[in-house]
């Protein structure tokens, strides 16, 4: 998408769509503008009346001119005050409007695009589009309305009045604007600055993020003052990288005011001249020096604005690009929805290799009737979790067929497959809300009986009761405050509430006290009571009961069968393993 793309994406999705404060903005400006523009005359009027207030005037007669001015004066005032005032209001409403929007067209489609996009961006990548960059272009945004629209038509409207009171002098004064150019080379390599802030801030964003979320990796392995140095070090990085910007930055004002020191002196010299030939006024060429001071700070604001735009658009492509994104992963034309299934599950000769190339899967075939426990074992890398993460369709295999009742998963709805399955995984997701809620995410219309029931199931009740606020307790972030197996519980009882026919699981491999694993464990089983289940076993209490144990070993399956015949083969990989933990 080019630049130009872009603009009128924002212009026709965003900005047109509030065209009511949109023109209302633009009429303020132009008042803002005009208003500004009236006060060379009031000036004018003023210098050129005392001209002509010389001692001995009658009292009335300055009297006259009092009543003149100050209404004038008054007036403009008043209407340039009022007309900033709404103008930035609506200007900023649009901008927020804008960017709220956007929001919450990028939470969207982050939401809606497959499970492996978000393994291709940082989390901190991520939460800085949504932070950072939406405010460079609500900034940018509100520059060109304040800058392009309101500044170009003050410039103009007081251009046309120094022209107006005296046009030699202006167009003395315009050979002034040559000595801008400092400002524009200035302007270029301030925007490379700029770009390096911002790259740094995004790093330095998912660095502190990574650091304070691996807190229990860092505290057991002592690492405070290495992770305390290496981010010392990225503080000390955005310190120098911003005294470079800065001190671009502080050029910009000493060169002005040379400028403006330069053009003073022409306006003194011609225009004292002009008034001592009589072919001007002292009031005309104040006009203009007010002029002067109009317009200076309205130019040197669009000297800049060419930086804000650019970083305005690259911020804007990084949204739309995430915006952009499209899952692969959808409904295909003519998917059906199913209800509730049966709940007989079978992988037929699945591969599965991801984005990078690492194959994970080579002709898996297996299959769980309705009701049963099947088990996957193996050494790590194996391709158990792959296993689990295609059942949901959170991936698709490349080769072979996944079916749920005879139909093949990829001619369902993706809404009525997940439906169909629960997810209890090692690593529990809790979000920083109460108890209660957490448990419905399992099922979203579940009432408070309902969920106190799931709670019961998962032998969670007891200590969820205990807290001091039961169910409306407050989660901390990742159930901060709970134990290993209090969370399990909570995962479990979420499942539980899910009630569906297929369940994943991936059992934790975190070590838990023999009493919270007696209760998980009969947790797990009223859970899993009923469901076809699809364990990733870590201990051998699981294996025993399961119906099909599957050892699976660089992404193939090595043997098939029951805890019984697997052991007794002797030399076999299951027999190894069975060794190694027993
Ligand atoms: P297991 O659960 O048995 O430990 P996995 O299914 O996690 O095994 O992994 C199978 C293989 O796929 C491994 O070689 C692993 O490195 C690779 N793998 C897993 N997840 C990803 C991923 N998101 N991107 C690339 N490769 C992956």
């Amino acid at each position: 998408m080019t630049d130009r793309q872009r603009i009128s994406r924002l212009w026709r999705d965003y900005i047109w769509p509030q065209k009511g404060r949109f023109i209302l903005a633009l009429f303020f400006m132009a008042l803002f503008a005009a208003a500004t523009a009236g006060l060379l005359y009031v000036v004018q009027i003023i210098i050129d009346a005392t001209e002509n207030l010389k001692p001995g005037t009658a009292n009335a007669e300055a009297l006259q001119y009092a009543k003149i001015i100050i209404p004038v004066l008054l007036g403009v005032a008043l209407i340039t005050g009022a007309s900033d005032f709404f103008q930035r209001i609506l200007a900023n409403a649009l901008a927020l409007n804008t960017v709220a929007k956007m929001q919450k067209q990028m939470l969207r489609s982050a939401h809606e695009s497959d499970y492996a996009s978000f393994a291709r961006d940082t989390t901190g990548n991520l939460i800085s589009k949504f932070t950072f960059d939406v405010k460079v272009v609500s900034d940018a945004l509100i520059r060109v309305l304040s800058n392009l629209i309101k500044d170009v038509l003050t410039v103009i409207f007081t251009i046309g009045a120094m022209l107006y009171y005296n046009w030699q002098l202006t167009l003395v004064l315009a050979v002034f604007l040559l000595a801008m150019w400092p400002i524009v080379e200035l302007s270029k390599k301030l925007r490379g600055s700029a770009a390096e802030v911002q790259a740094h801030t995004g790093k330095l964003t998912s660095d502190l993020k990574e650091s304070f979320s691996g807190a229990q990796l860092i505290k057991t392995y002592g690492l405070e003052a290495h992770e305390d140095e290496r981010l010392g070090r990225e503080f000390d990085e955005r310190i120098r990288l911003f005294l470079k910007l800065v001190t671009q930055q502080a050029w910009v004002e000493p060169i002005l005011t040379f400028i403006a020191g330069l053009a003073l002196a022409g306006i003194f010299t011609f225009g004292f001249w002009q008034i001592s030939k009589d072919v001007t006024t002292p009031g005309a060429v104040a006009a203009v020096l007010v002029g002067v001071f109009t317009l200076s700070p309205r130019l040197r604001a669009l000297g800049t604005l060419n930086n804000a735009i650019q970083e305005g658009l690259s911020a804007l492509s990084r949204i739309f690009d995430v915006m952009d994104q499209r899952g692969e992963i959808k409904d295909e034309p003519g998917a059906t929805t199913v209800g509730r299934a049966k709940g007989d599950v079978a992988l037929n000769n699945v591969s599965f290799t991801y984005e990078d190339g690492s194959p994970a899967l080579r002709d898996v075939s297996l299959d769980a009737k309705a009701g049963q426990t099947i088990a996957l074992v193996g050494p790590s890398g194996g391709g158990k979790s792959t296993i689990i993460n295609l059942i949901p369709r959170l991936y698709d295999a490349q080769t072979g067929q996944i079916t749920i009742d005879g139909q093949n998963i990829r001619g369902l709805t993706l809404e009525s497959l997940r439906r169909n399955i629960a997810l209890v995984s090692q690593d529990v997701t809790l979000f920083h809300m109460s108890i209660a809620d957490n448990i419905g995410l399992g099922d979203l219309s579940a009432d408070r009986d309902a969920i106190e029931a799931a709670a019961k199931a998962a032998d969670a009740h007891g200590f969820i009761t205990a807290l001091p606020e039961g169910y409306d307790t407050v989660l901390g972030e990742d159930g901060a405050g709970l134990s290993g197996g209090q969370k399990q519980r909570l995962s479990i009882a979420r499942a539980i509430l899910r009630d569906a026919p297929i369940l994943l699981l991936d059992e934790a491999t975190s070590a838990l006290d023999a009493e919270s694993e007696a209760k998980v464990q009969s947790a797990l089983e009223k859970l899993t009571e009923g469901r076809t289940t699809i364990v990733i076993a870590h201990r051998l209490s699981t294996i025993q009961k399961a119906d099909k144990i599957y050892v699976l070993d660089k992404g193939a399956v090595v043997e098939t069968g029951t805890h019984a015949s697997l052991s007794k083969k002797r030399g076999g990989v299951y027999a190894k393993l069975k060794g190694l933990q027993s």
